[in-house]
């Protein structure tokens, strides 16, 4: 199994980044990677202006997946996530939904048992997900911390163990980078960030030829997603619908007005994040309706 050290980081994804390894469709692949802060904050007298904008959001890889044409989908399962034993969050002027509000604090916050010991009142189960993963675009560079088609920092609480995600290739290879994994976070990411903490990523990859699903996708649980990211939350929110339906109407065969009607009844826009250079909402789609129609994902 080849494994990506995060010494191998990127922080804008690009066609121009040389890949950190090569992989066969199909095969599994460990991004090990650091947190968002490039594991700069270790102590809690270490501020978030102490860290510069050039070591904020490292993506480990990318990784080269073999066979990979532009126009082709990858399939990524992540098969496993495991972190690191702490983890590190920080509010500071300006950031975030509260950023006229709260001042400039550390919390260095330990995991134990699966529980985040917030304080002495407040244990948190833990639900580790992936906060940037993304391909590389067609040209020019996207940073690390924005969210787009490309995947990249969608900050998706449901991109978890056990969950399948489905990217475009935009260019041969695709060039796969992850990192910014959170050991919890809530929908919205309020202060812009999540307990943010450094671990490990195992993911299967497999080049899907062509592309039928309006990308980002995203299966998890009961679910079925689309992922959508926007300069503001209501044109997030109107895509990532928008794209369901059109899965629906396209993969289902459903009526227009009946796939409507049934967003309505079923479907849950929720968001995953408003902190980003982009906002990010998804639509969230009960499974058990594409198995009713005999459908499955790929
Ligand atoms: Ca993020
Ligand atoms: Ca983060």
């Amino acid at each position: 199994m080849k494994r990506v050290s995060s010494s191998s980081s990127v922080l804008k994804m690009s066609p121009d980044n040389q890949p950190a390894a090569h992989i066969d469709s199909g095969s599994t692949v460990v991004f090990e990677t650091m947190d968002c802060f490039s594991n700069h904050i270790q102590r809690e007298d270490q501020l978030f202006s102490s860290v510069g904008w050039d070591l904020i959001n490292p993506a480990t890889g990318p990784v080269y997946i073999n066979g990979a044409e532009p126009g082709d989908t990858l399939k990524i399962e992540v098969l496993d996530i495991v972190t690191a034993e702490k983890g590190v969050m920080t509010t500071a002027p300006g950031m975030g939904v509260l950023g006229e509000i709260v001042s400039e604090t550390t919390r260095i916050i330990p995991i134990k048992e699966g529980k985040a010991i917030f304080n002495e009142k407040i244990q948190i189960h833990v639900n580790p997900m992936i906060g940037v993963i993304g391909t590389a675009p067609q040209k020019g560079e996207i940073p690390t911390g924005t969210p787009e088609s490309h995947g990249g920092n969608m900050d998706c609480k449901r991109v978890v163990k056990g969950a399948t995600l489905y990217l475009p290739v935009n260019v041969p290879g695709g060039l796969l980078s992850v990192g910014d994994l959170h050991a919890v976070m809530g929908d919205g990411e309020i202060v812009v960030c999540g307990l943010e903490i450094p671990g490990e990523v195992t993911l299967r990859v497999t080049v899907l030829k062509g592309q039928t699903l309006p990308l980002p996708m995203l299966a998890e649980g009961d679910s079925v997603m689309t992922i959508a990211s926007a300069k503001t939350l209501d044109e997030a929110a109107q895509m990532a619908t928008v794209n369901m339906h059109s899965f629906l109407c396209q993969e289902l065969k459903m009526d227009i007005d009946e796939a409507g009607m049934l967003l309505s009844l079923l479907g849950d826009l929720k968001i995953c994040q408003v902190v980003d250079p982009l906002m990010t909402a998804r639509m969230e789609f009960p499974r058990w309706v594409l198995e009713s129609y005999g459908y499955s994902l790929q």
